[in-house]
């Protein structure tokens, strides 16, 4: 017999950013809302964890859309979340082979791109600027993804005068505002930044989303003392508070359908049931389809026409007190090697900031260091019985990464351990270890975007594949949009 294990008005699989985000949108519109986890804690790609008096940032690190503009802010004033995170300044420090830039939120920016780029660059950044402008603008309003023809013309009809010149960017990429004479360390800065924001490179990222991509800093770039879950677990608690419920250890295993094909509830991994009219799945799409053979079936041909998607290789490390100095800043991109974009090639170093007691006991620092890597590559390894040694390779790739922002640091770790992405695959429930999203393409980033609504009515999807794509920003975007659709 199957055990019954409740009846809510709306389930959510998934306790990342996106779920929560979709759970406490609901309960906020009255229903009685269950966030199925299957791990212990919540945030997925945006949680940390604990070891030897460290607390890391498992994945994401660097905080952007608390801004006026930003959708964190925007969302968590209509939610009623309440969380303080501190601006920095500045927002990184992007090593290039031949010279380092600051990258400023400021006015500062201005003085910083003439001196490392020179003034033929200038026309591109103004464009680059006026274009996140408009697209800032109109995020901040937080408009539906079009759900169907209907809300397409609904969509359309909200549309300000401003907003149109960003459809003279529908279908081109950031290379084609870039200038012909640009220098190779313009386009390596360009493409070392949109591959952390947009998961590709300028010649194929989508005009609009890339230049907001490239935008971030202006639109302000935050820091959490606690690190960056606090977005998560802020978002867990106002989901509390408004009567919601959290079950961890809680994997699905199968999105329940009734007669009639609606969503009908989930069927959990140990065989017992919840029921609900709505649920959202707000896991990678491909993950969201296997828990639902109709929706499978009818996405088949998307989901194999996917473009290729990144892993990550992560190390985390424990520095103890007097190793980085107290004016480092906090997030670094490493461009290393002439070889192709990530593969320890191009690496991101992010830090606790001085004197976090709960990032470090004693006044350490605990650090995230991360490069994009193929996924096949280590399954590869799997098979062969080299991953150990690939885990070798990867870690002294990103242990020189660190050197390079902080020499002699590496040696002095009290923890060092490493993540590929079969450990991803393992904490977080995400296929193969797929991290990030899907890359924002001209052809993918808007038109071609996964959307929240799916063809089984009372199901929505949400999270990084879907749109507006990855971040903490774009998964919190997504779960509401799902909500949304299914209100
Ligand atoms: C190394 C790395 C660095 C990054 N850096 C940044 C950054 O600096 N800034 C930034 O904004 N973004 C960054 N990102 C991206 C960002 O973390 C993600 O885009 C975002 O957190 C995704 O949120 P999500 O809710 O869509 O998915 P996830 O975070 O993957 O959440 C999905 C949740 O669903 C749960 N789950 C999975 N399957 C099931 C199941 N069957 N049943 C129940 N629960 C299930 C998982 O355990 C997880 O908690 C980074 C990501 C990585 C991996």
């Amino acid at each position: 017999m199957r055990v019954r294990s409740g009846a809510y008005d709306a389930i959510v699989v998934g306790a990342g950013v996106a779920g929560l985000t979709a759970a406490l949108t609901l309960a906020r519109a009255g229903g009685r809302v269950l966030v199925a986890e299957r791990h212990n804690v919540v945030g997925g790609c945006a949680s940390f964890y604990q070891r030897g008096g460290y607390r890391f940032d498992v994945g994401a690190t660097l905080v952007g859309g608390f801004g006026r503009r930003g959708a964190h802010h925007v969302l968590n004033a209509r939610l009623g979340v309440v969380v303080s995170p501190e601006r920095i300044e500045p927002s990184m420090v992007i090593h290039l082979q031949d010279r380092t830039v600051v990258r400023f939120g400021d006015e500062r920016w201005l003085a910083e791109r003439a001196r490392a780029f020179g003034p033929v660059a200038e026309p591109f950044w103004r464009a680059q600027e006026r274009i996140a402008d408009r697209a800032w603008a109109l995020s901040a309003r937080l408009p539906r993804f079009p759900a169907g023809p209907a809300s397409a013309l609904r969509a359309l009809a909200a549309l300000r005068p401003g907003d149109l010149p960003l459809a003279g960017t529908l279908g081109r990429t950031v290379a084609s505002i870039l200038p012909a004479a640009a220098a190779p360390a313009l386009r390596s800065f360009v493409d070392a930044q949109l591959l952390i924001t947009a998961q590709t490179s300028a010649r194929e990222a989508d005009l609009a989303y890339g230049c907001t991509a490239l935008d971030l800093a202006r639109e302000g770039t935050y820091h959490f003392p606690a690190g960056i879950s606090t977005i998560a677990t802020a978002l867990a608690r106002a989901l509390r508070a408004a009567g919601g419920e959290i079950r961890y250890a809680a994997p699905v295993a199968a999105i329940a359908l009734d007669r009639r094909g609606r969503a009908a509830g989930v069927r959990f991994a140990d065989g017992s049931e919840a029921t609900a009219t709505r649920v959202v799945a707000a896991l990678p799409v491909g993950d969201a389809a296997a828990l639902c053979p109709v929706l499978e079936a009818v996405w088949r041909a998307r989901l194999a026409a996917l473009p290729q998607r990144w892993g990550a290789f992560v190390l985390y490390c424990g520095l103890p007190a007097g190793v980085v100095p107290p004016e480092t800043a906090t997030h670094h991109q490493l461009v290393t090697g002439d070889g192709p974009q990530g593969e320890g090639n191009t690496a991101f170093v992010s830090f606790s900031g001085a004197g976090e007691a709960m990032r470090a006991r004693g006044g350490g620092r605990a650090v995230t260091i991360s490069t994009h890597t193929d996924v096949a590559r280590w399954e590869r390894a799997q098979r062969d019985g080299r991953r150990p040694a690939l885990r070798a390779e990867y870690a002294s790739l990103l242990r020189a990464a660190l050197e390079r922002v902080v020499p002699g640091a590496a040696a002095r770790a009290e923890i060092e351990e490493p993540a590929d992405p079969l450990t991803f695959a393992r904490y977080t429930g995400r296929r193969r270890g797929l991290v990030g999203g899907l890359p924002q393409t001209a052809a993918r980033a808007v038109l071609g975007a996964f959307g929240h609504a799916t063809p089984v009515p009372g199901l929505a999807v949400c999270g990084d594949t879907t749109f507006p794509g990855q971040s903490t920003v774009g998964a919190a975007l997504s779960g509401y949009d799902a909500a949304m659709a299914l209100s």
